[in-house]
């Protein structure tokens, strides 16, 4: 297949405002990783990316850490509607290795009321580990009050749904390489 034979994409409608840009995201994951280097200095950090939603993330900050760092990944499905979250979550995959003693960040994709994470702070710091972060490539800006302290924020995101760099819609868009809004058929 030529490339003149492709179909167009993204499907034209589906994307609406390109909100931040494929050099924007690089540039702020690089300062992310500086900073958590240099806030766990001396020690190995473990990256704990959500799937699916900040495998691309947590991919590029790993490689944005400038020193020791180590990932695992784990997988949750949200029971109930999945366009607003319950905050009741089913670990569909676990972590590869035990947390007690590590340091950890637990990296997500979008923190919107927070439930989510909270949920999977709990389930990690059962665990006993030496250190527990949060860090999250987006938040809500009009969000006033979340479920739990994000530490390490990349950008604020009005209220619209997003998608790209790993955010999908019906699993699709999330290669994408800047984060839009999605105006498509829901
Ligand atoms: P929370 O539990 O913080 O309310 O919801 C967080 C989860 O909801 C995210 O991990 C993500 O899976 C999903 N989510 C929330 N807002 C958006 C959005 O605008 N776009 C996409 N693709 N997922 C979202």
């Amino acid at each position: 297949m030529t490339s003149a034979e492709l179909p167009e994409f993204p499907v034209p409608g589906d994307v609406g405002e390109i909100l931040i840009t494929s050099e924007q995201i690089q540039a702020r994951v690089a300062e992310l990783g500086h900073q958590i280097a240099s806030d766990l200095a001396g020690e190995v950090p473990l990256l704990v990316g959500i799937l699916k939603g900040s495998a691309l993330f947590t991919a590029d900050l790993m490689r944005a850490v400038t020193g020791p760092v180590e990932i695992d990944f784990m997988a949750v499905s949200s029971y109930g509607d999945a366009t607003k979250s319950s905050g009741i979550v089913r670990i569909v995959k676990d972590l590869d290795a035990p947390v007690a003693g590590r340091h950890v960040i637990l990296v997500e994709d979008i923190v919107d009321t927070g439930l989510t994470l909270r949920y999977l702070l709990e389930h990690l710091s059962a665990q006993g580990p030496a250190s527990l972060r949060t860090c999250a490539l987006l938040i809500r800006e009009e969000r006033t009050s979340r479920e739990v302290e994000v530490d390490y924020v990349g950008f604020a995101v009005p209220d619209a749904f997003v998608i790209g760099y790993g955010l999908d819609v019906a699993q699709r868009y999330r290669n994408l390489p800047y984060i839009a809004t999605y105006t498509g058929p829901t």
